[in-house]
């Protein structure tokens, strides 16, 4: 079934991103529809409790409730919102048409892409009811939870040594899990991390398990500890309060491929310079899909509001011609 109505902008994702595009399109009176996701509406922070460095909170806030404010925000500036996926983009010509899970195709005349990226995981049973428990993706977020505590970090790559040299600042001592016989970061960051006297480096290691118990406050479990097996088949416990996952980041594009160029390093959907324009005229991305570098909420969030501004900017300069492609 498809709508007749033609919106002004369709925005698919309810991150920081989307949101904040939301509540800035809905402000410029362009009554934005948001497709918000069935599984995951408000995004990535939904699994996360303390958000400390979103600014406006100086006693933090939980990411949940954070992503409320953001939703109510953008509702109370008209935005419409569907707990939709977009199943299907057709991006060609004036006219963008968006199937969703409802069945419907949604018709308008600009599309804003905020899906996001999801970080790869290691695929251990826990893993998700320990995420947001001593079990983390982002040492930005969460390193300073881990004051004075032995934590491991997973993975060999330019992001893991980051993280691993990030969280000496609070740990006491930092597990880098490698897989392989060697740092595959920067030889730089590799020497520093080498050198730095509070992480100690486990090569050819894999974790094999998460040891977790329940927490005093009747909150589920948290992590106690993991078990590490290394290429011979030798096993170690070790005690640690945090495990910070880095082995990659895939950003959501698979309902933009062949319609959109990406990155062919990172996998992002391209944008020009600092703008949310993509290779295709009407269609902006913004948030973690866009950028394979800093992902924190206050960056999605500013990118979302840039995708605003780009929106109203283009839809004020190709109106006519929409509209008249529309009624045609
Ligand atoms: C556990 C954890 C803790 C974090 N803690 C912090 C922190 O403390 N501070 C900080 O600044 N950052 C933190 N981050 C990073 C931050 O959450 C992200 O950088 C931010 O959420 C990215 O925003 P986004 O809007 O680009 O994408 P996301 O938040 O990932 O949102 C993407 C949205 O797209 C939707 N979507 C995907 N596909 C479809 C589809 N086909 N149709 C419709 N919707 C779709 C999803 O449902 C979701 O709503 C944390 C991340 C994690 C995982």
């Amino acid at each position: 079934m498809s709508e007749t109505h033609i919106h002004d902008v369709i925005i698919i994702g309810s991150g920081p991103a989307g949101y904040t595009a939301g509540i800035y399109t809905g402000r410029a009176n362009l009554k934005p529809l948001i497709l918000a996701g069935m599984l995951e509406p408000g995004g990535e922070l939904m699994k996360t409790t303390a958000v400390e460095n979103y600014p406006g909170f100086p006693e933090g806030i939980d990411g949940p409730d954070l992503m409320e404010n953001f939703q109510a925000q953008a509702e109370r500036f008209g935005a419409e919102i569907l707990f939709e996926d977009a199943t299907k983009l057709d991006l060609e010509g004036p006219v963008k048409k968006v199937t969703a899970t409802d069945g419907e195709i949604y018709l308008a005349r600009s599309v804003i892409i905020s899906t996001g990226s999801a970080h790869r995981k290691l695929g251990l049973p826990n893993e998700e009811a320990l995420s947001g428990r001593g079990l983390s993706y982002c040492a930005t977020c969460d390193g300073s939870f881990f004051e004075d505590q032995e934590v491991a970090v997973v993975g060999g790559g330019d992001s893991a040594v980051e993280e691993a040299l990030f969280l000496t600042k609070f740990a006491t001592t930092v597990h880098l899990i490698v897989r392989g016989d060697k740092l595959r970061a920067s030889k730089i960051m590799a020497d520093r991390v080498l050198a730095h006297g509070r992480v100690r480096v486990r090569y050819e290691s894999e974790i094999a398990a998460i040891a977790s118990c329940a927490m005093a406050n009747g909150a589920g479990e948290a992590v106690v500890g993991i078990k590490t097996v290394d290429r011979s088949g030798n096993i170690d416990h070790v005690p640690v309060s945090g495990v910070f996952i880095a082995i990659g980041n895939d950003p959501r594009t698979s309902l933009v491929a062949g319609q959109l160029e990406l990155d062919r390093f990172s996998g992002c959907i391209k944008v020009m310079g600092r703008s949310s324009q993509t290779s295709q005229r009407g269609v902006f991305a913004a948030g973690d899909v866009i950028d394979p570098m800093y992902r924190q909420a206050i960056t999605a969030a500013a990118s979302g509001c840039v995708a605003a501004q780009d929106v109203e900017h283009y839809l004020a300069e190709s109106a006519p011609a929409h509209l008249e492609a529309a009624s045609a």
